[in-house]
């Protein structure tokens, strides 16, 4: 480790058993236990093993209020196929891939197919792990690196760095960003990737950002990271809706808002007139389409609408079709194109960067294999100059993509500019430890974690088919 940027958080792992290391619990492992930090937080310390995952199918019945509805998925029910891993020396760490209803028990088997990769483990070498799951031999010819079982890696990886930000004591985005630029580039894997970015061009972009890093903690901890909001732009909802909305994300300090588009262009014309005279002139205005049009469509449609001059033009075609999207690049400029949600690992990223294709790149916490995939993502992005622009909202994506913008500013980056998370007001209240949105910006995370814990209560209300919601609704 490098040196720790928070001096006040003076008890770490390192310091166990010294003189400095308070109250040493064990804690169900002979050589395993806790110390707790100056600030009252346990801390994992010793040897311990994974011992057990427990998944979860979690379904939120979204499609009866239309929250989430645009042109490709008018009735999602947010969902989430969760898992919690323990350890010998009592610490759990949470993870989950978001899916929108469907299929969510077949997410579920995936992540359950992985259980032999981290029993009887531990989450010292990140890097190895992540290159065990992916590169399975057998697991990896249903993808390989994408779709479901690429999805099912993430959680687990996730979950994996949310247990070892814990027993750090840490937020993730801090453990990450305490992390010497070796230690960064260890946890990548380049294959594939040279060709854009050499392990020492990694280390050269980490290096670069080395400096300052203290004093862009500071200022997260003090000003938050800048985010906009989705949720007046849903394609379900009725004008006054839209409008009412447009005007209390301008109150709440939001700098930026999204419109759904792409199922109507007269009636995408209407709603961005509305949006337009509602939030003036300057405001910027994104809008998505979510993977609605063919290439040519998508450039007339856009073009339509390039009076509104909308901010970027998000997904206007299949995340898979890098060609496509240069194409529309070309077709609509100056209206950038972002994309990223559904790109599925980093190969695609790094040709959708080579070809100029996107002006914004729209990194995901749960789709790529997680916190290792999205440093390689990161890095691909600095190296290219493109700013990145999280996706976020469904089940628990804010909580999670924070922690990764927030360690690309203090670590990979350095930079704030045309930089901004989405922020979508949803279902935080099942988490234990929410987003928080202050002046139109997420405040950073104080508390040790990934910030992917659901309270128990939720998991066991909103469990599919038979948890008690799900029973009362089909009852
Ligand atoms: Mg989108």
């Amino acid at each position: 480790m490098s040196d720790r940027i928070d001096t006040r958080e003076d008890v770490t792992v390192e310091t166990a058993g010294s003189e400095t290391g308070g109250a040493v619990e064990t804690a169900g492992s002979e050589t395993g236990g806790t110390v707790e930090t100056a600030e009252g937080v346990l801390a994992g310390v010793g040897a311990y093993r994974i011992t057990s995952m427990e998944t979860h199918d979690i379904r939120f019945p979204t499609s009866l209020e239309l929250d989430g509805s645009d042109a490709m998925n008018p009735d999602p029910d947010y969902s989430a196929a969760y898992l919690v891993l323990r350890t010998d020396d009592g610490f759990e760490g949470h993870g989950f891939a978001f899916t929108i209803g469907r299929g969510n028990e077949v997410q579920t088997a995936a992540i359950k197919a992985l259980e032999p990769y981290v029993l009887g483990r531990d989450v010292e070498d990140m890097g190895t792990l992540w290159k065990d799951m992916v590169h399975d031999s057998q697991l990896r010819w249903l993808g390989p690196e994408k779709g479901v079982m690429h999805m099912a890696i993430s959680a687990v990886v996730n979950a994996l760095w949310d247990l070892k930000a814990k027993r750090a004591g840490r937020p993730l985005w801090l453990l990450l960003a305490e992390m010497s630029p070796e230690e960064l580039v260890e946890l990548v894997d380049f294959r594939y990737l040279t060709d854009a970015l050499t392990p020492e061009e990694a280390l050269e972009i980490l290096r670069a950002a080395e400096p300052g890093r203290r004093e862009r903690v500071a200022y997260l901890r003090e000003h938050g990271y800048p985010a906009y909001t989705t949720s007046p732009g849903w394609l379900g909802y009725g004008d006054d809706k839209l409008r009412r909305l447009c005007k209390e994300a301008m109150d709440e300090g939001f700098t930026q808002i999204k419109l759904k588009v792409g199922a109507d262009l007269e009636d995408d014309r209407r709603r961005m007139r509305i949006a337009r005279e509602t939030c003036g002139e300057d405001f910027p205005i994104a809008i998505d389409a979510n993977q609605r049009w063919d290439v040519d469509t998508a450039i007339a449609w856009v073009n339509a609408l390039a009076e509104f001059r909308p901010h970027w033009v998000e997904e206007p075609t299949s995340p898979d079709d890098v060609l496509g999207h240069a194409a529309i690049a070309r077709g609509i400029a100056p209206i950038p194109v972002a994309t990223g949600e559904h790109v599925q690992n980093r190969m695609v990223f790094k040709q959708l960067l080579q070809a100029g294709a996107i002006s914004y790149l729209q990194i995901d916490a749960a789709r790529v294999a997680g916190v290792n995939e999205n440093v390689a993502i990161l890095l691909l992005a600095a190296k290219f100059g493109v700013p990145v622009c999280p996706h976020a909202g469904g089940v628990g994506l804010c909580e999670l993509v924070q922690h990764l913008s927030m360690f690309d500013y203090v670590a990979v980056s350095g930079s704030l500019e045309g930089k901004v998370i989405e922020y979508v007001d949803h279902l935080h209240e099942h988490f234990v430890d929410p987003v928080v949105i202050e002046n139109g910006a997420y405040v950073a995370p104080s508390r040790p974690g990934f910030g992917a814990a659901m309270h128990a209560a939720s998991i066991i209300d909103y469990t599919y088919p038979d948890g008690p919601v799900w029973r009362s609704l089909n009852g």
